[in-house]
């Protein structure tokens, strides 16, 4: 275990700094046990783990998920390919053509749409090679009527994905992006939106983030709710993503007592979080609700994903577990 050298401070060190040190050691050193021992999981116990959160192993699954919660709850779907960040262009291709194929296959479904990720589309190849994917992809989803919504991922994506996202919504108005009320920058971001009519879905952020970020959940769920005000005012469409029960209820309360429009807002949740009552009581009152369905083709594809997921936040199983003694949606 690496030890802390107090030498190496510069300046007095008194007891608060030195309690300070050794808890951040402490932290750091768990959070590298923690990783450890998340890669000595087997990959059947993560596909276990992930059995709630994922529809399958098939594009199928998903489109039969989407289409059950529709007819049986009114409740709609955003489909999303699980896939890692990938390193080479025929994988990027590859990916593309996956969601082309999952547009096709949605046909005339309007209670679906697609999600994708930069990381899925080739951003860590080549820029061009990322926006040719988004835009095809884009492109065919205005073809069949299925909306896109461009994820959010890590920090080192945000100044591309708001670049590309602004050069898509101007060619196709009714392309989604994904902000997330974690970052300071967010406040800053959502102006650079003016001028356009954007639907954003806004969520905390899952991406583990140490610099440029508010420190608590509590913090970044007081800016979801002011930037879901600051959305409304400037005109925007929002998503709220998010599972706080709380949280949503204050966003009811703002929508109801400001007589926001039914088509400006909706409420997105991600497969398996147990969250049936709220659920309910907002398609009671006929607010829109979405779920987050995420599928794979190869399981393997699928824990490649997870696992890196569990890497960079390993609370998610905790909240699995949690979930799993909660029961399901
Ligand atoms: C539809 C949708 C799309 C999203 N897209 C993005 C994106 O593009 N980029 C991005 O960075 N983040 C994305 N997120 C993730 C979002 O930021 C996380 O859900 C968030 O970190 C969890 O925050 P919370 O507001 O639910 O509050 P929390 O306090 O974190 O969660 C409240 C409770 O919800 C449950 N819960 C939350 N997350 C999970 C989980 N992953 N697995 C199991 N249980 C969970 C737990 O029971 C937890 O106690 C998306 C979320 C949703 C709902």
């Amino acid at each position: 275990m690496k030890l802390y050298n107090l030498h190496a401070l510069s300046g007095p060190v008194c007891r608060g700094d030195f309690l300070l040190c050794i808890q951040t050691e402490i932290m750091i050193n768990m959070g590298n046990i923690k990783i450890v021992l998340l890669n000595l999981i087997p990959n059947p116990m993560i596909i276990f783990f992930a059995r709630p959160y994922v529809t399958g192993a098939t594009m199928q699954s998903a489109i039969d998920v989407a289409d059950k919660l529709f007819k049986t709850r009114g409740i709609l779907s955003t489909l999303d390919v699980l896939g890692e960040e990938v390193d080479r262009e025929e994988d990027a291709h590859a990916a593309c053509d996956l969601y082309l194929r999952t547009i096709d296959a949605l046909g005339s479904r309007n209670h679906a749409t697609v999600s994708i990720k930069l990381g899925h589309m080739g951003f860590y190849v080549g820029h061009d090679i990322c926006h040719d994917n988004v835009e095809s992809i884009i492109k065919k989803g205005v073809e069949k009527n299925i909306v896109v919504t461009i994820d959010m991922e890590d920090t080192d994506q945000t100044d591309f994905t708001l670049k590309l996202y602004r050069e898509m919504v101007e060619k196709y108005p009714s392309t989604g992006i994904v902000l997330q009320t974690k970052l300071w920058r967010t406040n800053a971001d959502i102006d650079l939106l003016d001028g356009i009519t954007a639907t954003v879905r806004l969520c905390i952020g899952i991406y583990d983030v140490p610099r440029y970020v508010y420190q608590t959940k509590p913090a970044m769920k007081e800016n979801l709710l002011a930037l879901m005000k600051k959305l409304f005012d400037k005109g925007h469409i929002v998503q709220i993503g998010t599972h706080d029960e709380t949280i949503i209820r204050r966003a009811v309360d703002y929508i109801e007592e400001w007589d926001i429009p039914r088509e400006r807002f909706e409420f997105q949740l991600l497969l398996g979080v147990p969250r049936g009552r709220i659920v309910n009581e907002l398609r009671k009152k006929n607010y829109a609700v979405r779920y987050y369905l995420p599928f794979c083709e190869r399981w393997d594809d699928g824990v490649a994903y997870l696992r890196r997921r569990l890497n960079a936040n390993p609370y998610m199983m905790f909240y699995v577990m949690r979930n799993i003694m909660r029961g399901s949606v």
